[in-house]
């Protein structure tokens, strides 16, 4: 069997308080295959985030990974040198974040925020870099894509500024992406929107997709795999459609019962 793209293994972390430290993420363990859609769901404060933040070495002070490990392609990213860790964040993990708005520099054109991406991992410079920016904006269905690589984040809405992130997390082609509740800020329609996208990305790029998201209605659209959060640990995993039709949890079913017409 070929081994995981992605394996977390007993992540633990910590933050430590004045007098107090807070076990944010208790003993993780899941895996993500090559070109596989894994959703990692719970309720807001179980410590998704922090799990994400931690595979790509992202988490501030006073928050501390005190155990486990991260493997990618077979490397422990938890200890590989800082500059190692930045060819993997972008070029082999990317992130997406929530809300756009706080990720994309509000003072420079999209077109020259995908165009860093690139030139960032040496994949390629000047004019080039311009032209790649139009055609990653055409491959996330951007209208007008030609015009909308010079206007700056406020210009845009935030759908079209999710496709702008969603561009940016695709431009070095890394096989994983992690997409933190992608849709979260955006209304319902525009939601479906970018989940049909990210789907289609998924199936030309065969990327791999840890989808994190408190809406068991996503998880069950999107992923092949779901691991169950709460209280920073995982209480249970498995197959979508077997968690779907006999959650073993209480908590799984009373965020499938949170979803209108799941159950
Ligand atoms: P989620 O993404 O599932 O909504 P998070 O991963 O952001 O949740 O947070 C999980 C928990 O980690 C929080 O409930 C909180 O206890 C702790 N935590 C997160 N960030 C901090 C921080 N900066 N300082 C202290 N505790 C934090
Ligand atoms: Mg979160």
């Amino acid at each position: 069997m070929e081994p995981p793209l992605l394996d977390v293994q007993h992540l633990t972390v910590t933050f430590a308080g004045e007098r107090s430290m807070a076990t944010a993420v208790d003993d993780v363990s899941f895996h993500v295959g090559v070109g596989e859609t894994v959703g990692l769901v719970g309720e807001s404060g179980s410590g998704k985030s922090v799990t994400a933040f931690s595979i790509l070495r992202l988490l501030q002070p006073p928050g501390r990974v005190t155990r486990g490990k991260v493997i990618f392609q077979g490397r422990d990213l938890l200890e590989l040198p800082e500059r190692e860790m930045r060819a993997v964040r972008g070029a082999g993990i990317s992130l997406i974040f929530q809300e756009p708005m706080t990720a994309l520099n509000p003072i420079m054109r999209v077109g020259d925020q995908i165009a860093e991406a690139l030139i960032v991992h040496g994949l390629t410079s000047g004019e080039k870099a311009r032209t790649r920016a139009v055609e990653l904006l055409e491959a996330v269905q951007m209208t007008d894509a030609a015009r909308r690589v010079r206007d700056y984040p406020h210009q845009l809405s935030g759908g079209m500024r999710q496709r702008v992130m969603i561009a940016i997390a695709l431009a070095c082609h890394p096989p994983l992406v992690i997409a933190d509740e992608p849709t979260t800020a955006l209304d319902v329609t525009i939601q479906a929107q970018v989940l049909d996208l990210l789907r289609e990305l998924k199936a030309r790029y065969n990327l791999a997709l840890l989808l994190i998201t408190h809406d068991f209605g996503v998880i069950a659209e999107m992923a092949d795999r779901v691991a169950v959060m709460y209280k920073g640990r995982l209480v249970e995993q498995g197959p979508v459609r077997q968690i779907l039709r006999e959650p073993s949890h209480e908590y799984t079913r009373s965020l499938l019962a949170a979803v209108p017409g799941m159950r």
